[in-house]
């Protein structure tokens, strides 16, 4: 590509609401194979809401919903967020918090007025060696309806399975319709669980899924994803997400992202939803047309 057509071309990407932030990402776009998704924030708004509280037998659900409320105070993850908006509608009493620990990819833990409240993924509860079993039917349904389940313990016993939902951003559908149309192969990767992801692939009509990744194995994933020598382009939004942009053959941050994740990509979304992908790939295969 010659200098002038690679002007002209992000120019008009830049007029499209696509920051070519290297002009050369304008040239390998046009031979990816793959288009690499982060679920959360990328593909969904990143907003999940509490859908579903099922307390186990001696516990009562507002009684868990405070507790863990509590725990959540502590942390910055999205599910937080959505686990305190339902204890504040309900006006619940939050307690006292000490101890508080996160652990990335599958939950947190606190001791709440001296009780010890563990909050997180079935991984999570199976990792401090809870039992899920009465529970795994209803976390089955929850993941098949696209909800997250989570599960809560209280004093080390199982008192809760909690869902979250992360609406699917309105522009999704079209964009990955879009992309097939292309031609192009459209992948998942997320640290949610596999039943869930796979709810939102089907509901998608997604090719591949990369479920149940933890928050630095990004990279991993998406190489899993090149092997065989595919050009796969990524697209996130998070921190955890940065270092995939950097490595992938080309890093596309949604604009409404975080700084990490956009320093860290080629391209920048700036109208912050998936129909930027498109836009950028249809211009990068006809701004190298036109010069070859
Ligand atoms: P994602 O960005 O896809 O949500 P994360 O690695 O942040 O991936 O989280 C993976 C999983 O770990 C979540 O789906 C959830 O089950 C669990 N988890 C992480 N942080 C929390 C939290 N603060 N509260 C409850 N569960 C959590
Ligand atoms: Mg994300």
């Amino acid at each position: 590509a010659t200098p002038t057509s690679i002007m002209v071309g992000t120019g008009r990407a830049a007029e499209l609401g696509v920051l070519f932030r290297r002009g050369e990402a304008l040239q390998t776009l046009r031979d990816v194979e793959v288009v690499a998704l982060d679920k959360t924030g990328t593909l969904t708004e990143g907003r999940p809401e509490l859908t579903d509280l099922t307390p186990a037998p001696g516990f009562a659900a507002d009684e868990v919903l405070a507790l863990v409320a509590a725990v959540e105070a502590r942390s910055e993850h999205p599910i937080a967020q959505a686990i305190l908006r339902a204890a504040e509608v309900k006006g619940l009493r939050i307690g006292a918090v000490e101890g508080f620990e996160a652990v990335p990819g599958y939950g947190v833990a606190a001791r709440v007025d001296g009780r010890r409240v563990e909050v997180g993924a079935d991984r999570y509860m199976v990792r401090l060696g809870h039992d899920l079993g009465a529970f795994g039917a209803e976390a089955a349904r929850l993941g098949a309806e696209a909800r997250t389940p989570l599960y809560a313990a209280v004093d080390g016993r199982l008192a809760a399975v909690i869902a979250v939902a992360d609406p699917i951003k309105a522009t999704t559908p079209e964009a990955i319709r879009a992309l097939h149309d292309m031609g192009l192969r459209v992948a998942m990767i997320t640290g949610d669980n596999r039943a869930t992801a796979e709810a939102v692939a089907r509901r998608l009509g997604i090719d591949e899924v990369v479920p149940e990744v933890l928050p630095e194995g990004k990279v991993q994933a998406l190489a899993k994803l090149r092997q065989g020598g595919r050009r796969v382009a990524f697209v996130g939004d998070g921190i955890n997400d940065a270092p995939a942009l950097a490595e992938a053959d080309v890093g596309l941050a949604i604009g409404t992202g975080t700084d990490v994740a956009i320093e860290s990509a080629e391209v920048v979304l700036m109208g912050g939803d998936l129909r930027g992908v498109v836009n950028a790939i249809a211009l990068s295969r006809a701004t190298i047309r036109n010069i070859r």
